[in-house]
């Protein structure tokens, strides 16, 4: 029985890096309120105002652009309120946050192909067919695959139709470039706990002139846009995740040559197996594995069991493995998709992690077949 952990899950969650740890025990000493305007006050506010510099430089964009939020749920939702006076035409694939305040103002899907790459032609199709202007919302890295999302030449067909654009570029922080103005972005939603951040924070960035509907009323903080107390802690623990993230882009090299020989060596032992959006571009570190006939829950047991955490994507929000939205909309057969697991590795995975994670997979999924 093994005591020690390997934990290969941070599309669901990064460990805190020790910056962010402490970046927020300072802040949580200081008394005070950010919008207080005494001396306490104006050391909090001086803090959130460099950790708002810190946000906006990671993403090429003005500080006075980025609006705080309690996470990318938040982010998201808040910059779907768009589709309150715009049609939302979102992609297929992107996470709930998005696609259910889509569907609550009648919004329209966009289809991905079997790399789990958006239809551009469908997108353009949704919009010439939209009966006004348009909100589409169109991730840059998905959760569940690591593809990466054509956006920025999205954005192109969004001028061309009078459309705004809003990115969640939740799971491309600290993996892969994120510029607001190189993507076309009118709006970008950040999340500091998947870059190793604390959790209930994030950011909606905001282009030059983009304001949408507050939707959360009761206080003029964020120039009005989202009311509440500022989490100094928790924003100066983000802003020090971003700048560490930005620092360590030799882990990102270093992860994709992990992945890879993963990968490999599975595919080799198990020539059934199949790597998940492996035809398309993918951020470094994340994999989405399927063999059919391993069930997603026994393998994830298993790996438990053997000390791996590993995720099965964004549909295990509520602890239970349900049907995976972005592997139908990939069209992955379901008995394919039922046995998707994802693994995925961050700043803090060693070089023998994905080896050794393969070698319990392998381990599993001969248990599972002599089981069977
Ligand atoms: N978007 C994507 C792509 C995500 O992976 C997640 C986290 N699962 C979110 C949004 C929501 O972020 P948060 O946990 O900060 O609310």
């Amino acid at each position: 029985m093994t005591t020690s952990r390997t934990y290969l899950d941070y599309n669901a969650s990064a460990p805190l890096r020790p910056e962010a740890e402490a970046a927020m025990a300072e802040a949580m000493a200081m008394a005070g309120n950010a919008s207080s305007v005494h001396a306490e006050g104006r050391r909090l506010r001086a803090l959130v105002d460099r950790a708002r510099d810190s946000v906006a430089d990671a993403v090429g964009a003005r500080p006075g652009g980025v609006v705080f939020t309690a996470g990318a749920t938040e982010a998201n939702n808040l910059a779907l309120g768009f589709g309150r006076e715009r049609r939302a035409i979102v992609s297929a694939i992107e996470h709930d946050s998005v696609l259910q305040p889509a569907s609550e103002s009648a919004g329209v899907s966009v289809a991905a192909d079997p790399d789990g790459v958006v239809d551009l032609a469908a997108l353009e199709r949704a919009l010439a067919a939209a009966d006004g202007p348009a909100l589409v919302s169109l991730m840059l890295v998905n959760n569940e695959t690591g593809v990466i999302q054509p956006v920025a030449e999205a954005a192109a067909i969004c001028r061309a139709y009078g459309a705004l654009l809003h990115c969640d570029a939740v799971q491309a922080l600290g993996r892969m470039p994120v510029d607001m103005a190189a993507l076309g972005a009118d709006m970008v939603s950040l999340s500091a706990h998947k870059i190793g951040g604390p959790q209930g924070v994030g950011a909606l960035v905001l282009a030059e002139g983009v304001a949408p509907p507050p939707h959360t009323l009761g206080g003029g903080q964020e120039g009005g846009r989202r009311a509440g107390t500022l989490n100094a802690a928790g924003i100066a623990g983000f802003a020090a995740a971003i700048e560490a993230a930005l620092r360590d882009a030799a882990q990102q090299e270093r992860l994709a040559a992990w992945r890879d020989a993963m990968e490999g060596a599975l595919v080799a032992a198990e020539p059934q197996v199949r790597v998940i959006g492996a035809g398309s571009a993918r951020v470094a570190g994340v994999s989405c594995l399927a063999m059919p006939g391993f069930a997603a829950e026994t393998a994830i047991m298993a790996l438990d069991l053997a000390g791996f955490a590993v995720g099965a994507g964004s549909a295990c929000s509520s602890g239970k493995i349900g049907r995976s939205h972005v592997l139908q909309a990939m069209g992955l057969p379901a008995d394919v998709a039922r046995c998707a697991i994802r693994v995925s590795g961050g700043w803090a995975t060693g070089p023998d992690d994905m080896a050794r994670f393969a070698d319990a997979w392998l381990a599993a999924a001969r248990r599972a077949r002599r089981a069977a």
